[in-house]
């Protein structure tokens, strides 16, 4: 953790102290693909947003932290209705067959209806401030700042058309008379233990049926954040699927990853074929990370330039925190 006494540690060292030690350091899609973008947003994610949970905490990591928690709208989407899909299903479980789909539209519908009451709530009041934890959308308090009630039409829309593509398909009728132990609804993030970091993701809804593991990822019209270079998240996610289970189930069989669209731009199913070569990009992604770890594990600020992409910083989430660093470093360096 950084010192209280954070600018004094600054100035005397010329550096970020921190403790987040090299062992505990792990991988993830998006803090590779955040490396690979700018540097300084992948120190404020990492290392500088730590001890931002504490309201003292210098402005500068609350910043970090603060900024760290919003999430953009399609990815809030993606969540919702990917554990509104868990909700549904548990309900729908737990009813003889004839009576499953409508428990399933019920517990589907009144948990989106709840997340959706539990944002407004939260922007409305602006409770994120206070506590970084609660919901709050990066489009309406960042940039060009869109008022809440613009982007509720567009929920409820989705969640719409979310319930009626499912309900519709033909993975969703071979779903419905499974049983509960088919499914696996405890796995929010997963950690997988790799050499040399553990590695982490979120999965969608895992289930097994026809004697193999499938994941079904919801996603928000352009959620996946497709990077020039970049696998798209959702094939890095089926590869990570793929590891996960033949790792903690020892099974050879190939697993199945369904990508499920429920966006404006793009909607129905589609298989996803995992990205080739995961290992390979994640031993070498981590090594260059770790590289700037020092072996005392703290972090220098200057190993972590900005970026200099033309239009790099158009959708950075952590604008807010890098003005303050260049503020900072206007007065101090
Ligand atoms: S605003 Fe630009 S330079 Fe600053 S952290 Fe974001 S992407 Fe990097």
């Amino acid at each position: 953790m950084f010192s209280n006494d954070f600018e004094k540690e600054m100035l005397s060292a010329a550096r970020f102290g921190g403790s987040r030690t090299a062992f505990r350091f792990s991988w993830s899609f998006s803090r590779e693909r955040l490396f690979r973008q700018c540097r300084r947003a992948f120190f404020i994610d990492c290392f500088l947003s730590q001890g931002g949970w504490d309201p003292s905490a210098h402005p500068l990591i609350r910043s970090a932290y603060v900024e760290k928690q919003r999430l953009p709208f399609p990815l809030w989407l993606s969540r919702t209705v990917r554990d509104g899909i868990r909700e549904g299903l548990k309900k729908a479980l737990a009813q003889p067959p004839d009576a499953r789909r409508k428990a399933f539209s019920s517990g589907f519908l009144r948990f989106v209806s709840g997340k959706l009451f539990d944002l407004e709530f939260s922007m409305s009041r602006k409770e994120y401030l206070d506590d970084p934890k609660r919901p709050c959308l990066r489009e309406c308090v960042e940039g060009e700042k869109l008022p809440f009630s613009a982007l509720r039409p567009q929920a409820v829309s989705a969640f719409g058309t979310a319930h009626g593509l499912l309900t519709e398909s033909p993975l969703f009728q071979e779903l419905l008379p499974l049983d509960v132990m088919n499914f696996r609804f405890g796995d929010d993030l997963i950690s997988l233990p790799f050499d040399p970091c553990p590695v982490w993701f979120a999965p969608g809804l895992i289930f097994f049926l026809s004697n193999k593991f499938h994941m079904l990822l919801p996603s928000a019209s352009g959620a996946e954040g497709e990077t020039p270079g970049f696998p798209s998240a959702a094939a890095v996610s089926a590869a990570l699927f793929d590891l996960h289970i033949r790792s903690k189930w020892k099974r050879e069989e190939p697993t199945v990853t369904h990508l499920f669209r429920f966006g404006p731009d793009a909607a129905g199913m589609e298989e996803i074929s995992p990205a080739p070569g995961l290992p390979d990009r994640i031993r070498s992604g981590a090594g260059e990370m770790f590289s700037l770890i020092r072996p005392d594990g703290s972090v220098f600020f200057g190993d972590f330039p900005k970026t200099g992409e033309p239009g790099g910083c158009a959708f950075c989430r952590f604008a807010g925190t890098c003005r303050m660093l260049d503020e900072w470093a206007g007065r101090h360096c």
